[in-house]
């Protein structure tokens, strides 16, 4: 995009920047996304993860303890009923055997024979606790505890105990509910309550026998050989009672199953840890508690593998850390690098504005160069067809060297700026101003104008560059000259469309600056014609003939003396004829050719001023030559070689070249005095009107410009200026010359102001050098021509 305004590039690069987010805000938002969208789910997930771990494994640890209870339960209980069983079963050995049943029903039976075969038997071998044998009337006959034979005091001891069970082996009284049924198919007989065999009737039950939990069972004696003959009613009992804390625990022990297996009047209390199992007889009566200390697999499990698992959840927490932690930063790096490659675009995206602002704009003025406005004026050429086609108007500041020289270069940019602002205040919108390089300023109309149009416009343009200028507290005139060169209905190169307007501003230039010319054909001519003037020059000073030196005489205002002269260079040229300097010299100046012209125009008046050492001879030097490196060492060879006193030569300089704060151009001049020559202000007046350097800058003569000498007699201002100039001069104890004086109110006007020398037509046009011998013989030449 080309912006035709600085200032509203400015604007959009800053729009553009502005649209970068900032960093805290990106960080905040950044944190806020990374919360939202991982840190909570991942949370979230991890927790639910873990509470159905935890759920799943209090469940499987719960139903496998209660599995295990559920077990140990019926093992104690199937155990119980195996230690009544066992206990019945044991007693089928000695009570259905014949000489166990003879000695009991003797009336004295042998006890020590009943101990031998039936209470060490039962003791010893089955560990029946207490083991009584009762007669018919159910009193004890034999009586055996803890494996020690035992009167009949501790059988009446438990004899209330153990009555309800003797009474049901007797048939008599309600029966315990057989529940302990081991051999399955057999038919229980009527009377028992186990089945140990085919015959036996047992009363086996579980009971409190002196106040102890224990397994009882009462069994009928009776002979193996004819059992069906035995007396239900009078037969022998043995009874064995065994503890169920020593037979039962001896009983589950072998499992290895139950630990810690006693039994209690009462449960133990809860979360103890202990289980209990409530022990009751067939008839309901409670006998106590069995409590055990159960195992549990689950907790135990649970147990075991709680530190790894607390450390395993503490890993997997650390993990979740470290790996959130780690998401985090390599969002928040991505975020950066996006940040980063945003911002580096937007930087990259501006700097490409900025380069293809640099490189089609002025960086000084803002406006567009050289390329944009060739570019322009190639698109404007190119969109007409038929009309009035583009115009280009080229501009050319007067005086703007002077004011970089005496206000310095930041006065001079200054004043570029402001001369910007202007033109592009004049400018249509839709034509463009651009600033082509140093003083140039070029404005291209697109098609439409006709010459009118652009002429008013241009004519605008200098308007704006006559107001004066504000420039670091000076007030500064300039002003311009302005080609214009309109593109013909035809079509037009551009090239050649800037040519025109180029050789137009030149013209403009030439007349007087501070003025528009629109380019014509004729234009072209004198284009030409200086083309073929420099051409010939070169010719000419390559040993040609044609070009001489005149000498016009200076002559002192108060005596008439004749003091000097001014060599003036003429060109007899092949076709054109006579020349005056104005026609050729700005042509050697822009060629270069000023160089050798002017060292030729010195040595001919070195020459000639040799055969007159009491005169000064003045000779012209232009600008382009003091610039000249070795200028001054050259002339001052040259002088010498001719073998003539630099005293004796003046040179004159224009004004402005000691406004110059070039130090070149300073060690020049200084150079030149030093090597004796004098110097003198040409053209006095015309340039920028600033005296200070006089003071700086020693000369030897200041010349008043023919302009104000031409303008005595009708401009009271040309006259006031000239007495001011002399009495400076006189000030300063600078001699002041005054040229171009025609008549003898300027030379009476001037001779009163106190004029030091005086040069013009009213005394002699300049003559060749044939001619100055007649000049020096008559004494006062210029007042008899009064
Ligand atoms: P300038 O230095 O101001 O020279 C004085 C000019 O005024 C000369 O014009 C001279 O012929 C003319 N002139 C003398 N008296 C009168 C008068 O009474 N009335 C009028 N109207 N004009 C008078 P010229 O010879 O045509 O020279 C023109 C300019 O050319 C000079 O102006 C000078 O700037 C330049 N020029 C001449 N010769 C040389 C030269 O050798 N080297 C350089 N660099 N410039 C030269
Ligand atoms: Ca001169
Ligand atoms: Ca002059």
């Amino acid at each position: 995009m080309v912006f035709n305004d600085g200032r509203q590039w400015v604007r959009a690069l800053k729009k553009r920047i502005g649209r970068v987010s900032l960093p805290s805000a990106f960080d905040s938002r950044l944190a806020l996304r990374f919360v939202t969208f991982v840190v909570a789910p991942s949370v979230v997930f991890a927790l639910i993860v873990l509470l159905f771990s935890a759920w799943s494994l209090q469940t499987t640890v719960r139903q496998s303890d209660q599995a295990m209870r559920d077990r140990q339960v019926r093992e104690v209980r199937a155990t119980i009923a195996g230690v009544l069983d066992e206990l019945a079963q044991t007693q089928g050995g000695v009570a259905i055997w014949d000489p166990a049943w003879e000695e009991a029903r003797k009336p004295d039976p042998d006890l020590d024979w009943i101990e031998d075969n039936v209470g060490i038997w039962l003791h010893h071998t089955f560990g029946h606790d207490s083991i009584y044998i009762l007669n018919a009337r159910n009193e004890p006959l034999f009586a055996m505890v803890d494996g020690k034979r035992s009167d009949a005091d501790s059988y009446r001891k438990v004899a209330a105990d153990l009555a309800p069970l003797v009474d049901s082996a007797r048939g008599i009284g309600p029966r315990p509910p057989s529940v302990h049924d081991r051999l399955d198919g057999h038919a229980l007989h009527p009377d028992s309550t186990v089945r140990t065999s085919e015959y036996a009737i047992h009363a086996t039950d579980l009971a409190k026998i002196d106040g102890r939990a224990a397994a009882v069972s009462v069994m009928r004696m009776f002979p193996s050989s004819y059992w069906n003959e035995a007396d239900a009613g009078t037969e022998p009992l043995l009874v064995s009672v065994r503890f169920l804390n020593s037979g039962l625990r001896k009983s589950l022990a072998d499992f290895g199953m139950i630990e810690g297996a006693r039994v209690t009047p009462r449960p133990d209390l809860p979360g103890s840890g202990t289980l209990s199992l409530r022990l009751k007889s067939s008839t309901g009566e409670p006998i106590g508690y069995f409590t055990w200390r159960p195992q549990m697999p689950g907790r135990a499990i649970l147990k075991s593998i709680r530190g790894r698992v607390i450390a395993a959840l503490a890993a997997m927490a650390v993990l979740l850390t470290l790996l959130l932690a780690g998401i985090g930063r390599l969002m928040a790096r991505d975020a950066k690098l996006i940040g980063e490659i945003s911002a580096a675009h937007t930087e990259l995206q501006a700097k490409e504005a900025q380069a293809n602002y640099l490189a089609l704009h002025d960086s000084l003025t803002g406006l567009p160069n050289r390329t944009a406005f060739m570019d322009f004026v190639d698109r404007a050429l190119s969109a007409h067809h038929g009309g009035e086609g583009p115009a280009v108007m080229l501009v050319d500041l007067d005086r703007f060297k002077q004011v970089n020289d005496t206000l310095g270069h930041l006065a001079g940019d200054r004043l570029i700026e402001q001369v910007g602002e202007r033109l592009f205040a004049v400018t249509p919108s839709n034509g463009m101003v651009a600033r082509l390089g140093g003083d140039e300023f070029a404005i291209c109309l697109p098609a439409g104008p006709g010459g009118p149009e652009a002429v008013a416009i241009a004519e605008a343009a200098l308007e704006q560059l006559r107001e004066p200028f504000s420039i670091i507290g000076s007030t500064v005139h300039i002003g311009g000259s302005i080609g214009i060169a309109l593109a013909p209905r035809q079509a037009v190169a551009r090239t050649e469309l800037l040519r025109r307007a180029d050789i137009a501003m030149y013209r403009a230039k030439e007349q007087g600056r501070d003025g528009c010319r629109v380019f014509s054909a004729d234009m072209d001519r004198t284009m030409l014609r200086r083309l073929r003037i420099e051409e010939d020059l070169r010719k000419v000073l390559t040993g040609d003939e044609g070009l001489y030196v005149q000498f016009q005489p200076q002559y002192t205002a108060e005596a008439g003396r004749l003091a000097g002269f001014e060599a003036l260079v003429r060109w007899t040229h092949p076709t054109l004829g006579e020349l005056a300097p104005d026609a050729f010299i700005p042509v050697a100046e822009d060629c270069g050719l000023i160089l050798p012209l002017g060292m030729w125009v010195l040595k001919e008046t070195c020459r000639v001023a040799r055969a007159w050492p009491r005169l000064g001879f003045a000779v012209n030097v232009s600008p382009v030559q003091l610039r000249a490196p070795g200028f001054a060492s050259q002339v001052t060879a040259a002088v010498c070689e001719a073998g003539v006193s630099p005293a004796q030569i003046e040179l004159e300089i224009t004004e402005t070249m000691f406004l110059d704060t070039d130090e070149s151009i300073r060690s020049t001049l200084a150079a030149l005095r030093k090597a004796g020559f004098r110097l003198a202000i040409d053209d006095f007046g015309t340039g920028f009107s600033s005296l200070n350097y006089l003071s700086r800058f020693h000369v030897d003569r200041i010349k008043i410009d023919r302009s104000f000498v031409a303008r005595l007699g009708q401009d009271v201002q040309a006259g006031a200026i000239i007495e001011t100039v002399i009495s400076l001069g006189q000030a300063l104890d600078v001699s002041v010359i005054a040229e171009g004086v025609e008549t003898s109110e300027q030379r009476a006007f001037l001779q009163l102001a106190g004029c030091n020398t005086l040069q013009g037509f009213l005394f002699s046009a300049a003559v060749d050098e044939r001619d100055l011998p007649a000049l020096l013989e008559s004494r006062r030449p210029a007042l008899s021509g009064l």
